[in-house]
């Protein structure tokens, strides 16, 4: 008797061992703690899943780090000063403003600090194991950390079921003589002192939010591009109301124009410029915000199988960009592999990221497959004036529909706030509506908190709205938004 069951706990030792082999060490590895890893590790953890993470760099990610909260930290900081004067219109005598840049700069960087350390702490709370390190692919099931250790770097090992890859992106330079003088949206957040004279190049979404801030802050701003107008992609309307609002705001723009050349010079940065305007440019700081490159070139995406497609990014230098190549499910063309996020190159936004993330944990470890809908997602731009949209733009429509099914309802007024200023503001709404069925397509407004404003209104145009419904919802009075149910 003793011997058989001596024989018994034997073969099951050896059906174990042989079970072991074929386990990983992780159901779930992913590598980047940022918007779309965290949200998806910690989604994955709560179904139940063994899950590891890995970060080259501080947790939290692009947003949290040197992206959107820091920047809207800094446009908060920038708004004081046109505060001050209109405080003035109300009665109050402010006494002389002065910016300490090196108290701005560290608190914001404090601040930063901390809400990593809150990243860290909800990523145990959540039970996912954070291993800090660059991870590179070994095999489909296999992931390689390395870990810095003062001038050591330590190797590490791990196997996993499923791997995630959410490794975002970074600001990349065009390849011109004297790039090395200029900085990136990565190095903004830590200048030493305050730019007197700024020259910013690119006309997207951040090269414009950082021309406004500095503005605001009292740098004097050149902002060059390539077009005669900022924002491509979004409503022409709001392209030029924005562009406008900046100009009215201090921003010089000079526009069809390239930057050939940056040298050092005495007198700070000179720029050798071509196109519409050829008379060089000195500043004291040069900022390119010309593109974002997925961070795909370390991670040996070859040793596992995963494809890549040509990224969106355009311009002089940019031509070999290419993105993690994903189907609706986030599954790369080796499928137990997946991205999110920015490395996807689809809609780069913290908010699209986090979806993608926690799609794809519902649909691989919640049992709920499903798919992150990229349709109508609400973005703002946070220059001044800011701006912000949902839905179709009027050219879209119109080139989707036909002129003649497009409708569009637009007003253009200025601010109560502004009637006792003195300042020429102006808030501009528009509705981009189907005229056969009567569904807003598409929601734009420049103007105070059009951000706060279009994510309510982003509901409605979410949700299949028509004209009408919007226009049987009763306004609060008085606001700004009550424009968007009273536009005839
Ligand atoms: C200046 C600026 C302002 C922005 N403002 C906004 C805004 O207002 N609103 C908005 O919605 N979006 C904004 N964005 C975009 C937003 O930050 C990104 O869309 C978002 O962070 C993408 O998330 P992600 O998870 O794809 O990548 P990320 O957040 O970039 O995270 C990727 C992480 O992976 C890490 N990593 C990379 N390679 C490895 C590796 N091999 N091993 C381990 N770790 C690795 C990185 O260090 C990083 O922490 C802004 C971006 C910038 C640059």
């Amino acid at each position: 008797m003793l011997v058989s069951l001596v024989k018994w706990y034997q073969i099951f030792l050896i059906m174990l061992e042989g079970k072991l082999d074929m386990t990983y060490d992780y159901d779930l590895f992913v590598i980047g703690a940022g918007s779309g890893g965290l949200a998806a590790s910690k989604r994955a953890a709560s179904y139940g899943a063994k899950v590891a993470i890995a970060e080259n760099d501080l947790v939290g990610g692009t947003c949290v780090i040197r992206g959107c909260v820091p920047k809207k930290l800094m446009v908060y900081g920038s708004h004081f000063p046109a505060l001050f004067d209109h405080a003035a219109g109300y009665g109050w005598k402010v006494g002389e403003a002065q910016l300490d840049w090196e108290h701005f700069i560290t608190t914001i960087d404090k601040e930063v600090r901390r809400l990593s350390q809150l990243h860290i702490n909800f990523l145990e709370k959540a039970g996912v194991q954070l291993i800090p390190g660059r991870a590179t692919l070994v095999d489909p099931h296999t992931v390689e950390v390395q870990t810095r250790h003062g001038a050591s770097v330590q190797r590490q090992k791990v196997t996993a079921d499923k791997i995630l890859i959410a490794v975002g992106g970074r600001p990349i330079k065009p390849d011109l003589p004297g790039m090395e003088y200029a900085i990136t949206s990565n190095e903004i957040f830590h200048l030493k002192e305050q730019p007197k004279h700024i020259a910013i190049i690119g006309s997207g979404y951040i090269g414009t939010e950082f021309a406004s801030i500095m503005r605001g802050l009292g740098s004097e701003v050149t902002q060059i591009i390539r077009k005669d107008l900022i924002l491509k992609g979004f409503d022409e309307d709001i392209r030029l109301e924005i562009q406008e609002g900046m100009i009215n705001h201090g921003v010089r723009f000079i526009k069809n124009t390239l930057v050939e050349a940056v040298e050092r010079v005495p007198e700070g940065l000179k720029l050798t410029l071509s196109g519409e305007h050829t008379e060089p440019i000195i500043a004291d700081v040069f900022l390119v915000a010309t593109g974002r490159s997925p961070n795909i070139e370390a991670l040996n995406l070859e040793n596992a199988g995963v494809d890549i497609v040509p990224s969106s990014i355009e311009g002089p230098g940019y031509s070999t960009m290419n993105a993690i190549a994903v189907n609706q499910y986030s599954q790369t063309s080796q499928p137990n592999i997946f991205a999110v996020g920015d490395v996807t190159d689809r809609i780069n936004l913290t908010p699209v990221a986090i979806g993608e993330g926690r799609a794809f944990a519902d649909s691989e470890f919640g049992n709920n497959r499903r798919v992150f809908s990229h349709e109508d997602v609400p973005t703002a731009v946070f220059s001044t004036p800011e701006a912000a949209t949902v839905g179709m733009t009027e050219t879209q429509a119109r080139s989707q529909l036909g002129d003649d099914a497009v409708k569009t309802y637009r007003t253009r007024f200025r601010p109560l706030f502004h009637s006792l200023t003195g300042a020429s503001e102006k808030t501009m709404m528009k509705l981009v509506v189907d005229g056969n069925t009567d569904k807003v397509l598409g929601a734009h407004m420049v103007g105070e908190s059009a951000g706060e404003i279009i994510q309510g209104v982003a509901i409605a145009v979410k949700m299949g709205a028509t004209k009408k419904d919007f226009d049987a919802t009763v306004g609060i009075h008085p606001t700004s938004a009550e424009e968007f149910v009273t536009m005839r």
